[in-house]
């Protein structure tokens, strides 16, 4: 059995004139002790997916159907008070935004020692304070540091300072919210082998979102790709990465800097969102792929197997050599 298994979720959130469909019949696994990415442009849904996954959606959110399982408990049916027990105990979220979730009014060391205390009530205040130095010294923190406020740290501290607290209960599953995004590069390599490290020394399994697909290639061994709330291709990241079969993944790939001839011009796909309110007919790609034909008009394509564990949901995934030959004539700013 995984240790998460999603089915069929669908997300939406409740808006003036209708419904923002912001995941939409979204379904994986997540084994024990593994590292897998979610990957896709912003508002693909990638925080709503997490943010689901924890119970953590807004009060205008609904799930109208799906199943979120983990360790066997379906966290889409239980309560509030059974899911507050969960979290940080056994799966830990690290939020988007590491200045709006640590609590401005309280020291780092209040806020460590607090999380600890709403789950275990028979330790001492000194070992939570011992706790939290372990902690952040794994993230590379100095001790000195429990006394500061939030707004003295830099943004890459108090981004640390929340993947401590989510290692502090020693969780079977963490979320990592774009943890890398607006930070240097010596930060970025220094979180991403952070993530290894709790999956390698403390059997972690970690989510870990982002829109780099460089920074996932490196650390997940699997990678799911969002795009307007579908799946668009999910399997081993490395053959996922070489051989990307959704043109959405050879977009991506294509629109990374190549670093054997740095001066050639890079060939980028507009950061647009799609548009979940009123989704194209067809698949949800449309607007946006150079490979598009009559037949991505009439509806959303299946997903299904293509090859190695690939999926992928594409009209065009058996041509997937042609259209990788083909990614760099093409014209990827064609957005809606
Ligand atoms: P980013 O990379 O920018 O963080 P994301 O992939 O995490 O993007 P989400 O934040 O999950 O995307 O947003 C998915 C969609 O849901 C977007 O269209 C967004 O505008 C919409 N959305 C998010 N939160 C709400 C909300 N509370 N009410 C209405 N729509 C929302
Ligand atoms: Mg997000």
């Amino acid at each position: 059995m995984s240790l998460l298994s999603v089915r069929d979720l669908e997300v939406q959130y409740e808006v003036e004139d209708g419904y923002v469909r912001a995941v939409d019949g979204v379904s994986f696994d997540i084994e024990t002790e593994s590292i897998v990415g979610v990957l896709g442009e912003s508002g693909c849904g990638k925080s709503t997916l997490a943010k689901a996954i924890i119970g953590g959606l807004p009060d205008n959110a609904v799930i109208p159907s799906g199943e979120i399982t983990f360790d066997g408990t379906d966290l889409a049916a239980i309560s509030d008070e059974r899911m507050r027990e969960i979290r940080w105990e056994q799966i830990a979220y690290v939020p988007q935004s590491a200045m709006g979730s640590l609590d401005p009014v309280y020291t780092i060391q209040q806020q460590l020692t607090e999380t600890i205390l709403a789950h275990r009530s028979d330790v001492s205040k000194q070992d939570c304070i011992e706790r939290a130095k372990e902690v952040l010294d794994l993230v590379g923190i100095s001790p000195s540091r429990l006394k500061s406020y939030p707004h003295q740290l830099s943004g890459g501290m108090r981004q640390r300072v929340l993947l401590a607290m989510s290692l502090l209960l020693e969780p079977e599953l963490i979320i990592a919210d774009e943890p890398t995004t607006g930070l240097d590069v010596l930060l970025r390599d220094k979180i991403l082998n952070d993530i290894e490290t709790y999956r390698d020394e403390f059997g972690i399994s970690v989510i870990f979102v982002s829109h780099d697909i460089a920074d996932l290639v490196e650390t997940s061994e699997f990678i799911i790709e969002m795009y307007g709330g579908k799946i668009t291709e999910k399997g081993p990241s490395k053959t996922m990465f070489d051989q990307p079969v959704h043109p959405y993944t050879i977009g991506l790939k294509n629109s990374l800097p190549d670093l054997a001839s740095s001066t050639e011009e890079m060939i980028a796909m507009k950061m647009q969102p799609p548009n979940l309110h009123n989704p194209p007919e067809g698949c949800r790609f449309i607007n946006k792929c150079p490979f598009a034909e009559a037949e991505c008009e009439t509806a959303h394509p299946e997903f299904r197997e293509e090859r190695q564990g690939i999926h992928s949901a594409c009209y065009r995934a058996g041509e997937s050599d042609l259209m990788r030959g083909e990614a760099a004539e093409v014209d990827w700013s064609n957005v809606d």
